[in-house]
This record gives C-alpha cells, structure tokens and sequence, in this order.
C-alpha cells in the first residue's frame, strides 16, 4: 500500500479549505490501493483559516495542520508541509482548487511507472493578463540564456507529485531565499510533465500582484546564476573598448582636419549613458550581497506555533551535554 501525503500552503484561505478537502477526497479515493492524507500549513493567516483546519482535523484523521508562527510566504510554507510529510511521495497542491484533484490520478499512474517528479504543466495562460504572459515569457528566456548547467521548465509551477527521493533532497537545500521553482529543477531525478488547465479559484482573492511577481524573478535569478554580474564585466569591457576607439576618432578628426567635435551633446549623452550603467551594475551586485546578507544569518526558513493542536517551542542545543555520551576511542 502506497502512502502519499498531500501539502496545502493556505493563506487567508478559510473560504475554500471546507470546499477544498471533499472535493480532493472524491478523487483520491478512487485510486487503488493507495493511502492519502494531508498536511495543511497555516502560512499566518489574518482571517479564519486556523480555526477551519483545528475543525478539519478534528474530523477527519487523515489531516494534520501546521500553523506558522507569521506569514512566510508560499516557499517557506511548501519547506514546512515537505518537513512534516511522511508519504512515500507529497502532492502540493493550492488550497484554492486552482489545481484539479482530477490530476492527482494521473500524477500517481506516472509515479508509480517510475518518475520521481510529475509535475502539471499549464497548457493554458489564457487567464491572464496580456502584460503577465509577456513578463513570464521574458522571465523564461531570461532565464534559459543565463543558467547553462540545467533548464528551467515551462508553464511549471508547484503543482507536482514528488518521489521521497526528491523530498530528502529537497530538505537538504536549506536556503533562505528560497526559489522552489529552480530548486525543483536542480535536484533533478526523473521528470514527467502532465497537462493540466488552470481552474478560476473556487473562492477568495489571489495575494499575487505584479511587484511579488517582480520580486520572484529577481529571486530566481539571483539564487541560480550569477551571470548578471559576468554581464556587467562583458558590457564594462565593450563600453571602455568604444571610449577608446572613440577617443581615437576624437584625436584623428582634432590633428587632421582642426575639427573640435561638438562637446556637449556628446558629453552629455555619455555621461548619462556610463550612469546608467553604472547605477545598475550597483543595483545587480547589490542584489547578491542583498542574498550574501540574507544567508549568512542561517535563520531557519519558518518558525512553527502550533501543530494539531499542541503549541511548539524552539529549543536550541546551546547547553552542554555530558561528556560520556559522546566517546571517543
Ligand atoms: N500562499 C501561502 N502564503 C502566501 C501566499 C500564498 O501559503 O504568503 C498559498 C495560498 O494560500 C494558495 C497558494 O499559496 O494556496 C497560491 O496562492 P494564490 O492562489 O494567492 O496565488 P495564484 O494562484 O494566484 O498564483
Ligand atoms: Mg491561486
């Protein structure tokens, strides 16, 4: 008997989690010889989502939630469900129904012929904006130019079954700027794509605006290749060889002909130009030393406050042990 454990990031979500167990449970439940159950994370909601899972996990034995201490975000809230499942695989799904359970039979079909990572691939943008395709659609070529050592996929998001060997990788990776999307991808085993059309959300708003969205690709990029920077050296090099043959041209025109080239326009346009250049190569090396600084303080990605019912506190090994449980030889 196989046991999959499903994960449900939930954010202000209290609208949809009564809609959303039954309606995942009619569609596992036709699936053989399989267990399911769930981990709901309670990514520090303002509204009643808490109160909704404490009831759901009453009732049902199959379902444990995790409460965070605040919101972290959907990242660290899909670490914390990744921590705490027990399956032989994890499903993570949106809490708003966005993906269809009707996939998960699928995803297990895949799973069980051997893929550690089925992954639902939109076949649809169709919802969205005009702007949000083409921002996704720069973002993608972006990021394929840049990461040479693995590729990025399309229209992929955190709808996926994963095996446990992709699970025990993943915890691994304990990253505080966290782009699950590459880590995904950088763990790599093996990968199957499935089709699968978005759904309107079954209730409740969307966090997501284009300034998250912004800041999401910056992420991505920034925690998975360094070539802006090596961007920024090409670019210095070529500009400083122009200057140069610039300079020649100035020269030859002044000794030859007597020709004073027209100072201020010139001046001016490459004085804004090196400006810019430069106010953005500050911004690109600011954004690594901004992660550098995010790292280095090895914070844990979440804090929990509460799981089933029983309230957690941290206790960091800081006092010292006996010396006998530890011997040597
Ligand atoms: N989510 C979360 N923490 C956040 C924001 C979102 O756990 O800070 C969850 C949210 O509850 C949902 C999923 O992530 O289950 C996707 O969020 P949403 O539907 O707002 O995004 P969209 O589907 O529009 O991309
Ligand atoms: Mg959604």
């Amino acid at each position: 008997m196989d046991k999959i454990t499903i994960i449900v990031p939930c954010y202000n979500e209290a609208e949809v989690i009564d809609l959303f167990y039954p309606a995942v449970q009619e569609h596992v439940a036709k699936i053989d010889d399989c267990r399911f159950d769930y981990v709901f994370v309670n990514d520090g909601s303002r509204d009643e989502t808490l109160d909704k899972l404490r009831a759901l996990s009453a009732a049902h034995d199959d379902v444990t939630y995790i409460s965070l201490s605040r919101n972290f975000g959907k990242e660290s809230a899909m670490m914390a469900g990744i921590d705490y499942a027990t399956g032989d695989a994890v499903i993570i799904m949106d809490a708003d129904l966005q993906h269809p359970p009707s996939s998960i039979a699928e995803m297990v079909k895949w799973w069980r012929a051997g893929y550690d990572d089925v992954c639902g691939k939109r076949i649809d943008r169709a919802g969205e904006t005009w702007l949000k395709r083409s921002c996704a659609n720069l973002f993608y070529a972006v990021m394929k130019k840049f990461s040479t050592s693995y590729e990025m996929q399309r229209d992929v998001g955190d709808f996926r079954l994963l095996d446990r060997r992709c699970i025990e990788a993943l915890k691994l990776m304990r990253e505080n700027q966290r782009f699950t999307k590459g880590l995904f991808t950088w763990v790599g085993y093996r990968k199957k794509e499935i089709p699968f059309e978005v759904q309107p959300r079954a209730a409740g708003a969307t966090t997501w605006n284009y300034f998250a969205l912004f800041n999401l690709a910056m992420k991505g990029m920034t925690s998975f290749t360094t070539a802006p920077l090596r961007l920024m050296t090409f670019l210095g090099v070529m500009i400083s060889f122009g200057a140069m043959a610039y300079m020649l041209f100035v020269l030859t025109m002044a000794l030859l002909y007597g020709d004073p080239v027209a100072g201020y326009p010139t001046l001016i346009t490459v004085m804004l130009f090196l400006g810019g250049i430069q106010i953005l190569s500050l911004g690109i090396i600011g954004e690594y030393i901004g992660q550098i600084f995010h790292e280095t303080k090895h914070r844990p990605i979440y804090l929990v406050d509460e799981i089933d019912g029983k309230r957690m506190i941290y206790k960091p090994q800081l006092q010292p042990i006996e010396r006998n449980t530890i011997k040597g030889d």
